[in-house]
């Protein structure tokens, strides 16, 4: 193996977890070239050791000791592949910055990403939650992504329908670590319309008139919004909404509505609603709440917390007491959305 393809010992990834824990990988290989993928892995099956892929960690709770091998995706490069008319198609490295991806965008006057600003961590793992906010869904802008197929030991291409994307779920979730994520081709159409139809950007643009909103603008208020109302992982660590927003059947909306008139929900389909898991949360009185080293944040009870000295043990004990006490008070099961990676287990 030559020494661009050779794992490092004992790698610390302290800083490469939003959470902020103290993590060391037994083996990590910066990967800054789809090259060294293939040698990497073989390295890792013929050693018999769990192996995966790790971009900006702002999504994963990890164990002290990560066994096995830890891709670390620092691909870097933005490709203008066309540029017509109708859309502008962008092939992207998967190490590149999300945020800094569509600030750049923004800056070709490529429209459409804006409601997406400031979430951390990379393109690559853009699609394998299928990244949403502000009533927008990353999937919507993904024709392709080029892939590494550990199981087939094969490149491959997979369209926006093979990637069979849900609301925050993919086919790279139901088949974890099968697909290490080299690039993602996105299609960014020239026709566009302002998506402001959330109340927070809806109040922000109140007093606008629709044709005078720009995707800068957006953009703008996206970022204020989000500083104002999710802590800085710098500051705070975290992994931004710990559980998913359950969807329910309209029919058990209307039976819990009765009991808590209160409760917030969006429709999802014809037949189903979705619940604001923070509020379900905040009801059963756990915002701000502080067990140990972890906590609920006080402003947004989606969002556990780490704020030095704590370990993923501590924060799965909080999720699973809140979960819990979800279940009794409503009824709901809450889904943890965050990549739970056992430390002895392959995931
Ligand atoms: C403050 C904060 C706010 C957030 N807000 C949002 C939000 O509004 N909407 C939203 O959807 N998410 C949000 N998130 C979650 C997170 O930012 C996204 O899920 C993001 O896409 C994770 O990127 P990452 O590079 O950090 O992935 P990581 O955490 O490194 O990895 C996440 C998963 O993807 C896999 N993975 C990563 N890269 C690759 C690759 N190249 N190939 C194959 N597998 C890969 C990993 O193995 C892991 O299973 C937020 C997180 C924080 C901390």
């Amino acid at each position: 193996m030559n020494s661009d393809c050779k794992p490092l010992a004992n790698y610390p990834l302290r800083e490469r977890n939003t959470l902020g824990f103290e993590v060391v990988a037994e083996w990590a290989l910066p990967i800054t070239q789809a090259e060294q993928i293939p040698p990497a892995i073989r390295w890792a099956k013929n050693a018999g050791l769990p192996y995966r892929t790790l971009g900006g960690g702002s999504n994963v709770v990890l164990p002290a000791q990560l066994p096995g091998l830890t891709l670390l995706m620092d691909i870097d490069f933005i490709e203008v592949l066309e540029n017509q008319a109708a859309k502008t198609r962008l092939r992207v490295g998967a190490g590149v910055n999300w945020h800094d991806f569509v600030r750049w965008t923004l800056d070709q006057n490529c429209r459409g990403l804006e409601n997406l600003a400031l979430i951390p961590g990379t393109v690559g793992a853009a699609p394998i939650q299928n990244i949403g906010a502000y009533g927008v869904e990353v999937k919507e802008y993904i024709d392709t992504v080029e892939a590494f197929d550990c199981q087939t030991n094969q490149w491959v291409s997979l369209s926006n329908k093979d990637c069979r994307f849900t609301y925050r779920h993919s086919v790279f979730k139901d088949e974890p670590n099968r697909f290490v994520i080299t690039a993602v081709i996105f299609d960014l159409p020239k026709v566009w319309q302002p998506r402001i139809s959330y109340a927070d950007l809806a109040n922000h643009f109140a007093n606008r008139s629709i044709d005078a909103i720009t995707a800068s603008a957006i953009f703008d208020a996206v970022c204020a919004i989000r500083t104002q109302k999710l802590p800085d992982p710098k500051v705070i660590g975290n992994v931004g909404s710990f559980f998913q927003n359950p969807v329910i059947s309209n029919q058990q909306l209307q039976s819990l509505k009765r009991q808590f008139p209160q409760i917030v929900s969006y429709p999802e389909s014809a037949t189903h609603s979705k619940l604001a898991a923070g509020w379900l949360i905040d009801q059963c009185g756990f915002k701000g709440v502080q067990m140990g080293n972890v906590g609920v944040h006080d402003k947004q009870a989606l969002v556990l917390t780490h704020r030095g000295g704590g370990n993923a043990s501590e924060l799965l004990k909080l999720a699973e007491q809140i979960q819990r006490k979800v279940k009794e008070t409503f009824g709901v099961e809450l889904v943890i959305e965050p990549i739970i990676i056992n430390g002895s287990a392959s995931l």
